[in-house]
């Protein structure tokens, strides 16, 4: 068959076909892979593709060898996977490490850095077959919600070319939405799946803390990271984490449990089930589309027949700053190893010791992360502790306790992901506050450890809304269930930006 409409489908869709052998792996692999050739120039969600020739193994991006698990591989546990994802072609964000492929984080720091072994994530996706086409933009470090923050270029948004796409995972969520990957990860500190997934009008998970292994995931907020998926709805995202959640040794956060099938809980069943919407989500700062959106699929869950009240988060308001002062504080900690001697870049010339580490770091970060662990150095210096990072600790358990009193009422929570659709690229710039205020509705998921999906649940102005469902820890197959039947009611599954090679072709002519 032709390969044209391959990478429109679905993971599931996909995998139907590969078993039913209307097309190969290596026919999925090449449409993936030309549409990256002929689409990215445009949208830029990649900084490491394959060469051109493409590759049989999906091991290969940026031209590594398919040599099994280098170096740090060898002797480790064999993965239990629960999905198979044979042949299925997904991007990574360039925060994760796989042997023999540079992982830069975004940062000039790591130029050159190339990882000497893989992280837990891939080895769980490579035990389930997927097959690595490459390595997404992000912000430094994980920090920003825009992907301007890359020290190597923004990438836009497939809705809309003037657009963000959302960050920090922004390459991974356009990726995807522009069926440049069947799926992708990224990695969720305070809202980095799930808003960029909500602009780009794809599916995203932060699974609870713990449930994804990190090992091989370059630390930002240690208390807060985790690793989620990017897919193109409900039933993917259920595959993916089938195959990417379970116990690992190799990280001590990682929860003792055994790895589960997601996919039994894909029932189109919410009868009885009681949602919380957080007044406190749909206030003041929400733009009026995103408001609309959000009560339209409030309805269409009552018209299921779930019941829906109005309930309080009242430690809401407090959540930026909290998160502000913690991801900072354990980020300054975090970054201290990027010193010019282990990894990547180091300064030129002749210097001491000091101001090799000095000069090194001062050329290697960029300004938002220098921002960043010059916040967290403050609030955990000996005069300022107290103030700042114990009172920003204390202020995280009344945001936990907010979300315990919740669950006690409700099966989960309902609300939107971000204030707003994507806005323009450079529209938040030089002001830092109002890029941190993106995440109002997203960090306090991370503060207290629990799962939140988004997915897409309306337009606004003719751009993607994400809906978001929280759930308590390990609530991720209620969620799935409930994202399953929205998703079916809804009607709004697997969306489609208005972008296409040819059209990417063309425009590219307008410009020169
Ligand atoms: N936008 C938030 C920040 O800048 C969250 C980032 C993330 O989740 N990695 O810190």
């Amino acid at each position: 068959m032709s390969t044209g409409g391959i990478t429109s489908l679905t993971v599931a869709e996909t995998l139907d076909k590969l078993r039913r052998r209307e097309v190969s792996g290596d026919e999925v692999w090449r449409a993936y892979h030309e549409r990256t050739q002929t689409l990215d120039p445009q949208i830029k969600a990649y900084l490491h593709l394959p060469p051109p020739e493409g590759s049989r193994s999906g091991r290969t991006a940026g031209g590594a060898s398919p040599a099994g698990y280098g170096a740090g591989g060898e002797g480790l546990p064999p993965v239990d996977v629960h999905a198979s994802l044979q042949d299925i072609p997904y991007a990574l964000k360039d925060n994760m490490c796989v042997a023999g492929i540079p992982c830069t984080c975004g940062s000039r720091i790591l130029e050159g850095y190339v990882p000497p072994y893989d992280a837990t994530a891939v080895r769980r996706l490579d035990a389930a077959g997927a097959r690595l086409l490459g390595k997404t933009n992000m912000d430094e470090f994980a920090m920003g919600s825009s992907c301007e923050h890359s020290a190597f270029f923004p990438t836009r948004n497939p809705w809309n070319l003037d657009l963000v796409p959302g960050g920090s995972s922004g390459g991974s969520a356009a990726a995807v939405a522009a069926d440049m990957a069947a799926f992708a990860l990224g990695s969720d500190t305070g809202g980095s799946v799930r808003q960029p997934a909500a602009f780009c009008g794809v599916v995203g998970l932060k699974p609870t803390y713990g449930l994804v292994s990190r090992y091989g995931l370059v630390a930002f907020a240690s208390s807060l990271d985790q690793i989620g998926p990017f897919t193109k709805d409900v039933t993917d995202c259920a595959l993916v984490m089938s195959a990417l959640a379970g116990h690992d040794p190799l990280d001590s956060t990682s929860a003792p449990r055994t790895a589960t099938d997601y996919a039994a809980s894909l029932r189109p069943e919410v009868k009885g089930l009681r949602f919380g919407l957080p007044r406190e989500y749909m206030g003041e700062g929400i733009q009026p589309g995103v408001r609309a959106a959000v009560e339209d699929a409030v309805e269409v869950l009552c018209g299921l027949g779930a019941v829906v009240e109005e309930c309080s988060l009242p430690h809401t308001s407090y959540g930026v700053a909290t998160y502000y002062i913690i991801a900072p504080a354990e980020a300054s900690a975090n970054l201290a190893r990027f010193d010019g001697m282990r990894y990547g870049y180091r300064a030129k010339g002749n210097h001491e010791l000091q101001e090799l580490y000095e000069t090194t770091r001062s050329e290697g970060f960029g300004p938002e992360v220098k921002r960043r662990i010059m916040i967290g150095t403050y609030v955990l210096s000996a005069g300022y502790y107290d103030a700042y990072y114990l009172r920003a600790q204390r202020v995280r358990t009344l945001v936990k306790r907010d979300f315990e009193a919740a669950f006690a009422r409700f099966d989960a929570l309902i609300g939107p992901t971000t204030p707003t659709v994507a806005f323009a690229l450079g529209a938040n710039m030089d002001d830092p506050l109002q890029m941190y205020l993106n995440d109002v509705f997203t960090l306090p998921v991370n503060l207290a450890g629990l799962p939140g999906l988004t997915l897409p649940c309306g337009f606004a102005d003719g751009l993607p809304v994400g809906l978001q469902l929280i759930g308590p820890h390990f609530g991720e197959p209620l969620l799935f269930r409930v994202g399953y039947a929205l998703e079916g009611a809804l009607g709004i599954r697997n969306p489609k930006p208005p972008v296409s090679p040819s059209a990417a072709a063309v425009s590219e002519r307008g410009a020169s």
